[in-house]
């Protein structure tokens, strides 16, 4: 197949070079939202999402049961603020919708600021940041701001307005299945609850948005489902729904804080030895600095898909994992924290990831007596003297080698020390000369 043909591999399919001031500017189209784990917010940006790739919505009522959750009341918020006695609002949402603590229930209440003071949240040491706080399973309210917005406030008597609604209505998740060769999947999953954060976890919802259009219009051998739920409870309602589809799942990834210029960290599935696991660290290695983490059952939801009932060989990809940057949860994430060259090369990474899944597959030598002779196919000669095509000339030597119809091109690039894309273009070339064949498919 060559390059720009509409059916071209993943694998061979250059990543167009606006893509990350295109994520960026998705990113910035969704930032405004007050999203949360229910709401028009989180379903305004799934409908955002959906008029770009064809994005399935599935509402999940109020009250019903999954495994040891429940779906909560439905939160709308309209307004909310912190009025002076002068009628000026010195808290307001409008403002910033981190300003209300995210579930506040509503409230209409005038008291004076000592009164008021346990509801204000803080963070005295970024006294110029406003924290992000939630209060989704216990009926509360709050408002949150800058430590030196608290500071300037007098002694006096406060109106605390929330306009919010906490009502029977529904939770949404958005899922979208791009179908295969294959019925295995490929799970992509991201959270999508938080407010005006942009690298957690706007990034990833644009990260993910991009790969799930480049994929789908690229042959696939897998089947891709992404998943863009809220965190925890829309993950959990995904699985109580998906229960008896998730043996399909091979391979999975979780999705989070994709666009900071950290370098990218990668931590394992619970099992510790999956495919994507060996995927993942091989083309990290191969990438850049990075960082490869055993599992923990904390962060994103890989802890819902890696819980023992289920067991999914899920990893989790971010750049800096969540909680280990001071800007995590407040509003110092925001859209200059988020890079367009971050995003970028988040997506490229995962490119890879999904070229390795792709196009793993395990061939036989059809000459496996001494080498074949290279020049006389002029494979030498279309080689040249340049160091790269020296290095494919390496990678075919290897690959004829290990072609043994037991080792895979992810196994032979793992021995070699090459990358995987240099194995699979030597591969390419052999196949081209009838010097490989496919070997039964072992994985
Ligand atoms: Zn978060």
């Amino acid at each position: 197949m060559s390059a720009g043909s509409p059916h071209t591999r993943v694998a061979e399919t250059p990543m167009a070079p606006d893509a990350g001031a295109r994520m960026h500017a998705f990113v910035a189209e969704l930032y405004p939202f007050c999203r949360s784990i229910t709401g028009d917010g989180l379903r305004r940006t799934l409908a955002l999402i959906a008029s770009r790739i064809p994005l399935e919505l599935h509402e999940v009522p109020t009250g019903t049961p999954v495994f040891d959750w429940t779906i909560p009341r439905e939160w709308n918020i309209r307004d909310a603020y912190v009025k002076n006695a002068k009628g000026e609002r010195v808290i307001d949402f409008r403002e910033s919708n981190l300003a209300v603590v995210s579930y506040s229930a509503p409230v209409r209440a005038t008291m004076t600021l000592a009164e008021l003071r346990p509801r204000l949240h803080t963070l005295p040491d970024r006294p110029g940041w406003i924290p992000y706080r939630t209060s989704y399973y216990k009926e509360d309210w709050g408002f949150c701001l800058s430590h030196d917005r608290l500071q300037s406030l007098p002694e006096g008597t406060y109106e605390a307005v929330v306009d919010s609604t906490l009502a029977p209505g529904s939770l949404t998740y958005g899922e979208l299945l791009l179908r295969g060769e294959r019925a295995d999947e490929v799970l992509i999953s991201a959270h999508a609850c938080h407010p005006s954060l942009a690298n957690d976890n706007l990034a990833s919802l644009a990260v993910a948005t991009e790969l799930a259009g480049m994929l789908a219009s690229a042959p696939r051998r897998y089947s891709y489902r992404f998943v863009f739920a809220p965190g925890t409870i829309g993950a959990i309602a995904w699985l109580a729904a998906n229960r008896e589809g998730v043996d399909r799942i091979r391979h999975g990834l979780v999705l989070a804080c994709l666009g900071d210029a950290g370098r990218p960290h990668y931590k394992k599935s619970r099992r510790g030895d999956a495919l994507i696991d060996r995927v993942a660290a091989h083309v990290l290695t191969h990438h850049g600095p990075h960082a490869v983490r055993e599992f923990s059952p904390l962060g994103y939801d890989e802890r819902q898909y890696n819980s023992p009932g289920f067991d999914l060989p899920v990893g989790s990809l971010t750049r800096t994992p969540n909680g280990a940057y001071p800007e995590y949860h407040t509003s110092a994430d925001d859209l200059a924290f988020v890079r367009p060259e971050a995003l970028a090369d988040s997506l490229s990474i995962l490119l890879d990831i999904v070229s390795v899944l792709e196009e793993d597959a395990v061939y036989r030598s059809t000459s496996p007596f001494c080498e074949p002779q290279l020049g006389k196919r002029g494979l030498y000669a279309a080689l040249g003297g340049r160091t790269s095509q020296d290095d494919l000339e390496v990678a075919m030597l290897w690959t004829l080698n290990l072609a043994d119809g037991r080792h895979g091109l992810l196994d032979i690039a793992e021995r070699s020390g090459l990358p995987f894309d240099r194995i699979r273009r030597a591969a390419d070339l052999l196949r081209e000369h009838e010097l490989l064949v496919p070997a039964e498919d072992a994985r």
